[in-house]
């Protein structure tokens, strides 16, 4: 499948309402939990169905989140999305949509620590059994079962940014009935990858990353075709987990210049691969935009960019890495990325902390990884911070 770009007009543009209260250039932020109805009459109508379309209350929808909700599928190339308050609401609910006791999911192993929990607590308390399948889409085949309903991939995957082959991912899928893929594109954003382009039936987002873009503000996404969607926003209306009208403005500013911060952190972070990749200090560098990295191939047939996070591992382990990370000035230490301002971690001691190294080994995370979030700042200065912090 051949990879298109997003427009930066649809970013601007797509979900933009015509006529807007008080003639406003952005969509304004409605803030208001329930709708008024004109009469008894009108609330009837409504509940058959009939009448327009409006809404009714908050916990179903909103305008301000409807427009973000549009926009965001014309940039992902899908029929509609949904918004959540978190990007684990958007997985959670979709998951808890897509499946029943005695279903089987099946999720790419380097996956997002809470969506790891989900499987292994709430959808095992629930009769959903997981499969936890190795890092290659050629091993998919070997985990499907009967039941299995769901397959989770994440695309580039954390920390160590692996790129499965989505074409095998969705072949693997096709003509096994009820059976859904759902990509998290989180760390691709729709100017990387747009999953729906190579056949995946859902795309999820944690919009607290790159969409949001700002460090300001939680949300998530559910896109795909309307009929699932629908089905996912009908759980969203039980479950509650909708994203507020605040929250969706944010994003949906965010989203007007994703393109231009995405290229800029594309640019940024393979020049700062590039540059990690050559210094003696540093043992291996993870990017998907370097030769050395063991998904590159997949990467360049599937990617338009690499993004703005590098992982790479310092010598002298838990010590070294965490003496290096201490004397940058520029990125700050927390456990995000996607924004303007660059971050940076040590997962051994941010999301795995309470593990021993032997633990951490045995899935992969070296004590001496080191995940840099670039954002949008100087690359020649973040290059000299780097190279500071890892001479002294
Ligand atoms: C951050 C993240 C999530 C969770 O998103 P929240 O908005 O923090 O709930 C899910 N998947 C990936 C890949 C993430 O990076």
């Amino acid at each position: 499948m051949k990879k298109r770009g997003i427009s930066s007009t649809d970013a601007v543009r797509a979900g933009d309402r015509k006529h807007k209260p008080f003639d406003a250039v952005p969509q304004p932020i409605v803030a208001t939990a329930p709708y008024t109805f004109e009469s008894s009459d009108a609330i009837a109508l409504h509940t058959e169905g009939a009448g327009r379309e409006r809404e009714e209350y908050g916990r179903y929808g909103n305008p301000t989140t409807r427009a973000v909700e549009e926009r965001l599928a014309a940039l992902e190339g899908t029929e509609d999305a949904a918004m959540f308050a978190t990007g684990m609401a958007a997985i959670s609910t979709a998951v808890l949509a897509l499946t029943k006791r005695g279903d089987h999911v099946a999720i790419f192993s380097e996956c997002y620590r809470m969506t790891r929990e989900l499987a292994e607590t709430t959808l095992a308390r629930f009769g959903v059994e997981t499969t936890f399948v190795p890092m290659d889409a050629a091993a998919l085949a070997d985990a499907l079962r009967p039941r299995t309903r769901l397959v989770l991939a994440e695309m580039p995957s954390n920390p160590h940014l692996r790129c499965l082959d989505l074409t095998k991912i969705v072949e693997t899928c096709r003509g096994r009935r009820g059976l859904k893929t759902m990509i998290d594109a989180t760390f691709a954003t729709p100017v990387n990858c747009r999953p729906a382009e190579f056949g995946a039936d859902l795309i999820v987002h944690s919009a607290t990353k790159y969409l949001g873009g700002h460090h300001d503000v939680l949300a998530g996404a559910v896109c795909g075709k309307r009929e699932l969607v629908s089905l996912v926003r009908d759980a969203r209306g039980m479950l509650g987990s909708i994203c507020d009208p605040h929250a969706a403005f944010l994003v949906g500013r965010g989203l007007k210049t994703l393109a231009l911060r995405v290229e800029k952190q594309n640019a940024s972070g393979l020049e700062i691969a590039r540059f990690l990749e050559a210094r003696p200090e540093i043992e291996r560098v993870f990017y998907p935009g370097l030769p050395s990295h063991p998904d590159h191939g997949v990467a360049r047939a599937q990617m338009h960019g690499f993004g703005g996070v590098v992982s790479f591992v310092v010598r002298g382990g838990l010590e070294g890495a965490r003496r290096f990370v201490d004397r940058l000035q520029i990125a700050r230490i927390a456990p995000s990325f996607g924004g303007v301002d660059t971050l940076v971690e040590q997962p051994a001691v941010m999301s795995f902390y309470e593990m021993t190294s032997e633990e951490r080994a045995a899935i992969g995370i070296e004590d001496g990884l080191v995940r840099l979030a670039v954002g949008i700042e100087e690359p020649a200065d973040l290059i000299e911070d780097l190279g500071h912090a890892l001479k002294s």
